[in-house]
């Protein structure tokens, strides 16, 4: 056969097959099901049929599909200015900036466009602070064994799974690792060239678990002590989602660098970091950029989320709703003690732990109309955005209810 002819025998194979051809890679192992209108905490498909979203793109729609305030905020700034380069002062980026160093323990702020790019960012960050006080030296960065703090060629490297960098060597020099909640093995890891210890204050990925506030506090007095930085990746875990606006807070500590992305743009790619004074001296100017980060559309989206997120009102509600939530999936962890190992979590940042393999779970749950995700450690993800209802929670719990009960 030549080229035409198989092109022909291959064009025959997807018509009789009814095979819908996708030039996507095969880096995703994709749903078959789409979505093409979503509202709040509502998913529709293409004939009409409603999905309660409890994903919410991975923690990042905090304030749910498509919200008013943001939907006028990107038509008005479509209209003005999309993007102009960092070369020029953007007056939004400053406006977010100084709201978010107003709202927490940051002097200064760099915006990326994901949490990769924050996280790689907050490495540069640890090492140039280093470097900037003559002591280049310190530049290894402590992190949690299985830890995710993206895909970037570093990230992978930064989480020290097997499975994250498998292929992709050569292997990234310059991260350590230590066992969650395992106080030897941090210690032992530390050494007098270590720049950084980077956390999860929520595991999200590695199956949300919490470092207990007791646990942060006494890593910030170690760090002080050993004059290294802290680095709190709340790319998932920020803009509110553990019902604090940075997860941290809750321990009253204060991080040097802390990466920030999923939420700030309510499903607008935005990333940052977030930094003291004494660190952001090193950055001046050349030593670190991005073309798209922090444009003034982004930065437009940015503003308007916070403005809603960060009020008293709204975290009080947040609080309010997890309460709920978490006391009513204990009760169903009681009712259904061979299928529930625990409820892990905080805030809307919730981890159903099963006893057994998760995705037959996840499936029967999407039956039901139900979507959630799935995170190490048979957990079984719930994320709704932050403005949820309580009815809206009430639907999901019955429907796990069901999804037990058929189970035992
Ligand atoms: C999602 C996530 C990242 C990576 O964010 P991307 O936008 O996918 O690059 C990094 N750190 C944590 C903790 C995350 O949850």
């Amino acid at each position: 056969m030549n080229d035409i002819q198989s092109q022909l025998v291959f064009n025959f194979f997807v018509y009789t097959n009814n095979i819908e051809m996708s030039y996507l890679a095969k880096n995703y192992n994709r749903k078959k099901i789409s979505f093409t209108k979503g509202k709040g905490s509502y998913l529709y498909t293409s004939k009409g049929v409603k999905y309660l979203d409890f994903v919410q793109g991975i923690a990042v729609n905090c304030l749910g599909h498509a919200h008013p305030k943001l939907v006028k905020t990107i038509q008005n700034q479509s209209k003005k200015l999309w993007h102009i380069s960092n070369a020029f002062k953007i007056p939004e980026g400053e406006k977010l900036a100084k709201k978010l160093c107003q709202k927490t323990f940051a002097d200064y702020v760099i915006f990326q466009n994901s949490g990769a790019e924050a996280t790689e960012a907050s490495i540069k960050v640890a090492r140039r602070y280093f470097y900037s006080i003559g002591k280049p030296h310190k530049n290894r960065i402590l992190c949690v064994k299985n830890s995710f703090h993206g895909r970037t060629i570093a990230a992978i490297f930064a989480s020290g799974s097997k499975k994250m960098v498998e292929g992709f060597g050569p292997k990234v020099p310059g991260f350590d690792h230590f066992i969650f909640g395992n106080h030897k093995s941090l210690k032992k890891n530390i050494t007098k060239n270590t720049a950084a210890i980077m956390i999860e204050p929520i595991m999200g990925e590695g199956g949300i678990k919490v470092i207990p506030d007791w646990c942060l506090k006494e890593l910030r007095k170690l760090c002080t002590k050993k004059k290294i930085l802290l680095i709190a990746d709340e790319v998932q875990t920020g803009i509110s989602r553990s019902a604090n606006f940075l997860a941290f807070e809750s321990s009253k500590i204060k991080p040097d660098i802390v990466p920030i992305a999923k939420g700030i743009g309510g499903g607008f790619p935005i990333g940052a970091v977030l930094m003291n004074k004494k660190v952001a001296s090193a950055m001046t100017p050349g030593t670190h950029g991005s073309t798209f980060g922090g444009n003034p559309l982004a930065m437009a989206v940015g503003n308007s989320v916070i403005d809603i997120v960060s009020s008293k009102s709204f975290l009080d509600n947040v609080k309010k709703l997890s309460k709920y939530f978490f006391v009513n999936l204990n009760l169903l962890k009681k009712k259904y003690p061979n299928i529930i190992r625990e409820i892990r979590g905080k805030g809307l940042l919730i981890g159903v732990q099963l006893y057994t393999d998760q995705s037959k779970f996840i499936k029967k749950l999407m039956g039901k109309r139900l979507l959630t995700i799935r995170a190490a450690e048979n957990v079984v993800r719930i994320l709704p955005p932050l403005n949820v209802k309580k009815t809206e929670i009430n639907q999901a719990l019955k429907i796990i209810d069901d999804v037990c009960s058929k189970m035992s």
